[in-house]
């Protein structure tokens, strides 16, 4: 079978064409890259992918977990890769150097994200989890804290979690009952339980430090007196040896309808009264902290959804050209005509046309927000930083939310193309659909992501931010507007960027009035047509660097002689895709998502009038 994870072509049309790369260089921090150490980088991501993660990912879901007397056992086949993965330095590739990072643009680290996450994200999640919780110490910890914690867990040598979730606390975070003790040596006594900790406890790192929110005893109630602490699982001593155990007990891992390697552990915190935690930031202040490695995970959630739907789109589009079912529509009654690929079929293509706009419009929008990482982080004037920020904050929940429920429904596509096979363990589909379904759910589920789009991002500075957006679109809309095939593609954009301006003033205030409830009854729905129109957004960007190329592939030539000149032509085919996936969104589906705002804005409130009686049951 074929070993798919990332179209390499696609990849390089949106590094390189559409959101230019190589201008990151002109960035003093990404002086000494160049196109040739990206593409190298990226080969070399895609080695190891291909050769040594996705052969995991099969086996590791058969093998699964193993848990006794506290400990967690991964799948066998997980080591060596992961050695090769440290030995890589793939676990810290945005870091700085000098904290053993790579020092790579955002937008890089997105590209070989794309292979490592694609080829199997639960192993991935093991290598990032240490960065994800070490970069938190790095922007928030002492000096002390940095030397003793940053460098072996930007290595890989000690693996990180995030640990908030309790039995009563799950998206209400605020409700959490663990506690924080000061102790006369500095130090906090931590006791407490938590659930659903990924990666809480295993084999692969010789430590795992847990970020921890728990609440010092004279805390005010609510997230404002939560703190943040490091809790190692074996003390770390001031000058970076390891100590004794500290007291962390993985007490059960939950059994799963996905991820069957990656562990979602029960773990108790001071069981025997010896649990010892080192404050992060400041006292009660910790929710503020925590905000950093949980909007960094958002995008990794968006970005889960986006590769998994990435893999499944291949691995259809690779199965619909080799399976022959039925005959053509033409020769249908026709017993001695012969079966054809069912990629033939028109609603076989609908389908993979389908999946092909998702995906390569979620590759945009996940590049594009790393690329925003990278202005964040290398643009000096700060009233432009600022800017970028502000769209970074606005486009984080549509891309978490959008990404992996548009993820899960190309991997359902997908089982669709295979037919019963899909529905088979022979095929790699099935596992994809089970394992992304999560990433609607964790980091904070859809309905919290939309209520947040809603609550705080649509009018962050008076609707400023929203606005700059809707510039930025209309700003491709122009551009689309010049190339003739594109012209009325970027018509209805501009309707459909006007009607969700309109929305979003409409439920925004709205939700500033009585009817509050009715609102917020909307905010899923508006935030999937906002993911709509970026969605639109990115394919008509695409397919305005396409258009021109064309032109230069394919000359005046129109009609027949046009078709066979692109089918023999690979590059030209391409091209010719980016332009049939814009047509086919803007055209089919951006005007369900005109439909789907007319909804909105009629504000119907049954969800708010129904009785909880007549909901049956
Ligand atoms: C495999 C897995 C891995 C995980 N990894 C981690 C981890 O590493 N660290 C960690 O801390 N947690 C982790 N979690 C926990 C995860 O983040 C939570 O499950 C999630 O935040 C939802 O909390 P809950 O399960 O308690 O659901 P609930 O909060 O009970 O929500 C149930 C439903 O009610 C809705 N809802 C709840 N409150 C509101 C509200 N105020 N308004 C509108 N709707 C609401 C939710 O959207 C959801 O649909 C993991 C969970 C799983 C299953």
């Amino acid at each position: 079978m074929a070993q798919l994870i990332a179209d390499r072509r696609d990849v390089d049309f949106v590094l390189y064409e559409q959101l230019e790369a190589e201008k990151l260089c002109g960035y003093a921090r990404y002086r000494e890259f160049n196109r040739k150490t990206f593409d190298l980088v990226v080969d070399e991501a895609r080695s190891l992918a291909i050769k040594e993660i996705l052969p995991t990912l099969a086996p590791g879901d058969r093998e699964g977990l193993a848990f006794a007397d506290g400990r967690v056992r991964v799948p066998e086949c997980f080591h060596r890769p992961y050695k090769l993965y440290r030995e890589g330095e793939w676990t810290a590739v945005t870091a700085d150097p000098a904290v053993g990072g790579q020092g790579l643009p955002h937008l890089i680290a997105q590209a070989v994200g794309d292979y490592h996450l694609g080829a199997n994200y639960a192993f991935t999640l093991f290598g990032w989890s240490g960065f994800g919780a070490g970069e938190m110490i790095e922007i928030f910890g002492t000096p002390e804290q940095r030397e003793m914690f940053l460098k072996p867990m930007y290595s890989g040598r000690w693996g990180g979690t995030m640990v908030l979730t309790e039995p009563n606390a799950g998206s209400d975070v605020g409700a959490l009952t663990t506690t924080g003790r000061r102790l006369e040596d500095g130090t906090y006594a931590i006791s407490g339980a938590k659930i659903f900790i990924t990666g809480g406890e295993h084999d692969l790192t010789e430590n795992i430090i847990h970020p921890v929110l728990a609440r010092i005893e004279e805390a005010p109630a609510g997230t404002k007196g939560i703190s943040l602490f490091i809790v190692p699982k074996i003390w770390v001593n001031a000058d970076g040896s390891l100590g004794g155990p500290n007291d962390v007990a993985c007490t059960g891992i939950e059994e799963k309808m996905g991820i069957h390697a990656s562990p979602t552990c029960s773990l108790a915190f001071g069981g025997k009264g010896q649990c010892r935690g080192l404050l992060l930031g400041e006292e009660h202040k910790g929710m503020k902290v925590m905000f950093h490695m949980m909007n960094s995970a958002r995008l990794l959630v968006g970005a889960i959804g986006f590769t998994s739907a990435s893999a499944a789109y291949l691995y259809a589009l690779d199965y619909a050209r080799q399976r022959r079912q039925g005959r053509d529509l033409e020769k249908s009654f026709d017993p001695e005509a012969p079966q054809v690929p069912i990629i033939r079929h028109p609603d076989v293509r609908r389908m993979l046309l389908w999946m092909k706009a998702h995906v390569e419009g979620m590759r945009s929008l996940i590049y594009y927000a790393a690329r925003l990482l990278d202005h964040i982080r290398c643009e000096s004037d700060p009233l432009q930083r600022d800017y970028w920020q502000g769209m970074m904050d606005l486009l984080t929940p549509v891309i978490k939310a959008y990404c992996s429920d548009k993820g899960f429904e190309v991997c359902s596509q997908a089982v669709q193309v295979y037919g019963g096979y899909g529905y088979t363990r022979e095929y790699p589909v099935e596992q994809l659909l089970r394992d992304v379904r999560i990433a609607a759910i964790y980091e904070g589920t859809n309905g919290i992501q939309a209520m947040d789009l809603l609550g705080r991002k649509l009018g962050a500075k008076g609707g400023a931010v929203f606005m700059n957006l809707l510039q930025e679109i209309q700003r491709v809309i122009a551009r689309a507007r010049g190339l003739e095939p594109l012209a009325g593609l970027a018509e209805s954009l501009a309707q459909a960027v006007e009607r969700l301006g309109q929305t979003a003033l409409y439920l925004g205030q709205t939700a500033m009035s009585p009817k509050l409830r009715t609102a917020f009854a909307h905010a899923t729905p508006f935030q999937e047509v906002m993911g709509d129109v970026v969605m639109a957004w990115m394919l008509l960007w695409r397919a305005s660097v396409a258009v021109p190329q064309l032109e230069r592939l394919v000359g005046p030539a129109a009609g027949e002689e046009r078709g066979s000149k692109i089918e023999g032509h690979k590059q030209a085919a391409f091209y010719e895709g980016q332009v049939q996936a814009a047509r086919y969104f803007i055209n089919s589906l951006l005007p369900v998502t005109m439909g789907k705002m007319t909804a909105i804005l009629a504000a119907d409130s049954a969800v708010v009038d129904i009785p909880e009686a007549a909901f049956g049951g």
